[in-house]
């Protein structure tokens, strides 16, 4: 018997729920892309896209995913041949350092495991080594490992070493989810995309930019007309800020979403992750009570992020899991990304639980209680009291 029908949950770390209304924004007439009305909607878009980065600087809108916003960013910070220090936590970590590699950029990487943090000290010793790197790369929240790094630490080993390096931030999975103050931490490059923390279809990204970067970028020779910032950041026509056609119904979409998040409120929203994220903590905390094959991928609750858990069940558990919750009950898990070799046993060992964007109590605890289900159904041994010990995180946040 399959209990599946009903609303299916789809709580993968991109693409997130997206809300109704930001659905529904997007059920109308292609607008006008020359005067009007689309015209007035993106000049109040681009301040509230700088409030959700928490910064008073530039942003560029890129028509594509994640991926492109990695390339943008890379594009516009380097010359062929320039040198750049990528901090390492995970597959996503390592995706942005071969993106910058196959760009002609002499990349450094280094590589903190798929289970801690960035170490800065680490950091400050290469920038010691080497004043020459232009820039340093992090990834805020690795998506595939769940590990969070301090950002406002590695800007202070940047300005400890007394390097003069950007520092580009990876905010893909992080945005609207995690503490996030571009200014404030002493962030030059910000990147993100649409259908992640913003709730809205894969589609769009953006990169947040300093003045200080906006100077260097001016003399990087890898630019060309799609990726350069110039013209996105203070367009001369319209279609300038979108190297072309607007991306009219995503910005429809955008729209809705930002009005959304300002409502809710920045503080809110990190709160409500924070709330949602230490459920899923908690549960798996009972869960690995005696049952060592079952745990989160990050021991130190301060270095995880809070818009997905990365967990392990044991191969071959942690598929069986996710195909069981999806068939069964209604939920589609996030596949394990980075951990283990996909043609290897151990890979069905691992997956994730996301909690990012538009969730709410019921959504988490649900996700949890059919994966507890799952369990009972697969018999894997688990320890007790995994649904309680959430419950009470969520009664206590709320
Ligand atoms: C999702 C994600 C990416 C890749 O984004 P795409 O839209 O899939 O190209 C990169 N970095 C992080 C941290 C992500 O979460």
């Amino acid at each position: 018997m399959s209990l599946a029908n009903g609303r299916h949950y789809l709580a993968i770390p991109g693409p997130s729920v997206m809300p109704d209304r930001v659905l529904n924004a997007m059920h109308r007439a292609a607008p006008n892309i020359y005067e009007g009305a689309l015209h007035d909607m993106v000049d109040g878009i681009v301040p509230d896209l700088k409030q959700v980065a928490r910064t008073a600087q530039h942003v560029a809108i890129y028509i594509g995913n994640g991926h492109s916003a990695w390339e943008a960013a890379i594009a516009n910070m380097f010359s062929r041949g320039d040198k750049a220090l990528v901090c390492v936590t995970g597959h996503f970590g390592l995706g942005w350092a071969n993106a910058a590699r196959q760009m002609g950029v002499d990349v450094q990487v280094l590589d903190f495991g798929r289970n801690s943090p960035v170490d800065p000290a680490r950091v400050e010793a290469a920038l010691r080594a080497d004043l020459a790197i232009r820039a340093v790369l992090v990834t805020h929240v690795d998506t595939a490992t769940t590990v969070l790094n301090d950002v406002a630490a590695v800007r202070g080993a940047i300005d400890a070493a007394g390097s003069d390096a950007l520092l580009a931030v990876d905010c893909i999975a992080s945005l609207g989810c995690d503490r996030f103050e571009m200014d404030a931490w002493g962030v030059d490059i910000t990147v993100a995309a649409s259908q992640k923390g913003l709730m809205v279809p894969p589609g769009l990204s953006f990169v947040w930019f300093s003045e200080k970067a906006r100077e260097r970028a001016m003399t990087s020779n890898l630019r060309t007309p799609m990726w350069d910032w110039t013209y996105r950041m203070a367009p001369r026509m319209f279609h300038e800020r979108f190297g072309g056609t607007a991306p009219t119904h995503h910005l429809f979409a955008l729209r809705e979403s930002l009005d959304m998040i300002a409502e809710e409120g920045m503080e809110a929203i990190w709160a409500r992750h924070d709330t949602l994220a230490r459920s899923v903590w908690a549960a798996f905390d009972a869960w690995s009570v005696g049952h060592d094959h079952i745990g989160l991928n990050v021991t130190d609750p301060a270095h995880r992020g809070r818009a997905v858990t990365a967990v392990r069940f044991g191969a071959p558990h942690g598929t069986a899991i996710r195909r069981w919750t999806e068939q069964k009950a209604g939920v589609t898990l996030g596949i394990g990304l980075g951990m283990a070799d996909p043609s290897t046993p151990e890979y069905h060992g691992f997956m994730r639980v996301a909690h990012m964007g538009h969730v709410n109590a019921h959504m988490t605890l649900g996700a949890l209680a059919t994966i507890e289900a799952a369990m009972h159904a697969l018999n894997i041994p688990h320890g007790a009291g995994g649904l309680s010990a959430a419950a009470k995180v969520v009664g206590q946040g709320a």
